[in-house]
């Protein structure tokens, strides 16, 4: 019987090594998630951009910088929780993940969600959204919870939206005072 970690590393060890699509060829390195694997609550985005490819680690770059900063003023960091994208090789010039990457990087999400178990997924962005309810409109259901089979969704803006738009940035920090009393009963 595998421990939890054993699974998860296995799992990355996978991503590591995976040739479904192109992306492999044009990126540095998988970037296959990070922080704690006990986390109540996930974060998903939608693909590593260029400083993610160089470090290996998700969210590092400026979109990186608000979600640590939203994080911390509901009391988290990144020690809590698990942050992950959907697909896990950079598209070139960071252009937006095409659907049949999305697909070929599917299983690999849901066996760490599997292994996970988070109590909340948080979407970041409509790319992740849409992963979970394809038809649904981000702008009209974000901070609302979803169930999806055994999951509760709860999606927010992309950091990077908010970056670009302050009406996106306060948002944004809504949503997170608003998972921040989600996760207290969790
Ligand atoms: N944007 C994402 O969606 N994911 C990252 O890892 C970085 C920026």
């Amino acid at each position: 019987m595998k421990t939890k970690l054993e699974k998860y590393n296995l799992i990355s060890e996978q991503i590591r090594n995976c040739r479904n699509c192109a992306l492999c060829e044009t990126a540095i390195q998988a970037v296959v998630g990070d922080g704690n694997i006990n986390a109540k609550v996930v974060f998903i985005g939608e693909a590593p951009g260029k400083n993610e490819d160089e470090v290996g680690k998700p969210f590092v770059g400026r979109a990186g910088k608000l979600l640590d900063s939203c994080l911390y003023e509901i009391g988290l960091d990144r020690g809590d929780v698990w942050i992950g994208n959907l697909i896990k090789h950079r598209p070139p010039k960071n252009r937006d993940p095409l659907p049949q990457e999305i697909e070929a990087c599917r299983d690999f999400l849901t066996s760490q969600l599997e292994v996970i178990k988070p109590a909340i997924i948080v979407t970041l962005g409509r790319f992740s959204f849409n992963y979970f309810f394809p038809d649904a409109k981000i702008s009209s259901e974000r901070g609302k919870l979803k169930k999806y089979e055994n999951y509760q969704i709860f999606p927010v803006y992309h950091p990077a939206a908010a970056l670009r738009n302050k009406k996106f940035l306060s948002t944004l920090k809504d949503d997170f005072f608003e998972l921040s009393k989600l996760l207290k009963d969790r």
